[in-house]
């Protein structure tokens, strides 16, 4: 049967990448989570003291975004993992602060366009569900099944802040929310690929379908695009 590619891009912490790794694991395809590599660099980047939580060094980013290599590899659970020059950062990018410096650090131009040719080379053989902002726009406009996966923002909010208060870290509700809501701000503004539905994207709000609901509409969604690829 004929591998195609799907494309989920959408709104922060609105469940791209649980729809996105349930798909990947139901058909046995690769999933890669676009947003961990934004994270990535941006965590590289403040560890070389290029950004902070007020300042961006723009021009040594640029000058240096071609020595990030990013790779992902499965654990023994099963689960992909990203590693930054070879070392496993899957921890340390999902605090709050990288959160942040990934929204910064993805608004330069010459970072999108970095880690959008490591996208397109992952999705070269298609098989691919990839999740993100631009995935169906911009780094595969060819997809055969794009998706636009909407929430509310409070919502999305409190499901954020139940995955960090899973993983010990102590955060504020309105902490959450506002961050949230700046993401959304910076993601769907900013010059470079902003967030955008693409015109042929199939838009999902999920603020009241259980992860059942959802991933029955996405299913079948991928059965007519996969039978009609031939
Ligand atoms: O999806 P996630 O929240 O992990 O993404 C982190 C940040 O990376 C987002 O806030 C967004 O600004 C940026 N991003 C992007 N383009 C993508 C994926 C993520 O700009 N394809």
């Amino acid at each position: 049967m004929k591998k195609i590619i799907v494309a989920i891009d959408g709104f922060s912490s609105c469940g791209k990448s649980t729809m996105a790794k349930q798909l990947a694991r139901d058909v046995g395809y690769i999933y890669v989570d676009t947003g961990a590599m934004y994270r990535a660099v941006s965590l590289y980047c403040t560890r070389n003291g290029w950004m902070d939580a007020y300042n961006m060094d723009v021009e040594s980013i640029e000058k240096n975004i071609g020595a990030v290599h990013l790779e992902f590899k499965i654990n023994k659970q099963g689960k992909a993992e990203i590693f930054l020059n070879g070392e496993n950062v899957e921890r340390e990018i999902r605090s709050l602060e990288v959160s942040n410096g990934a929204s910064r650090v993805s608004t330069l131009r010459a970072v999108r366009r970095e880690l959008v040719r490591q996208q397109q080379m992952m999705g070269a053989e298609r098989g691919i569900v990839m999740d993100g902002r631009d995935i169906g726009t911009v780094v595969f406009p060819d997809a055969e099944l794009k998706i636009f996966l909407t929430a509310s923002p409070e919502i999305r909010a409190q499901r954020r802040m139940d995955e960090l208060k899973a993983k010990g870290e102590k955060v504020l509700y309105k902490e959450v929310l506002v961050n949230v809501k700046e993401r959304d701000d910076r993601d769907q503004n900013r010059k470079e690929s902003p967030l955008k539905k693409a015109a042929d994207a199939v838009v999902i709000d999920n603020s009241t379908l259980t992860i059942e609901e959802q991933q029955r509409v996405l299913r079948n969604l991928f059965d007519q695009r996969v039978g009609s690829a031939g």
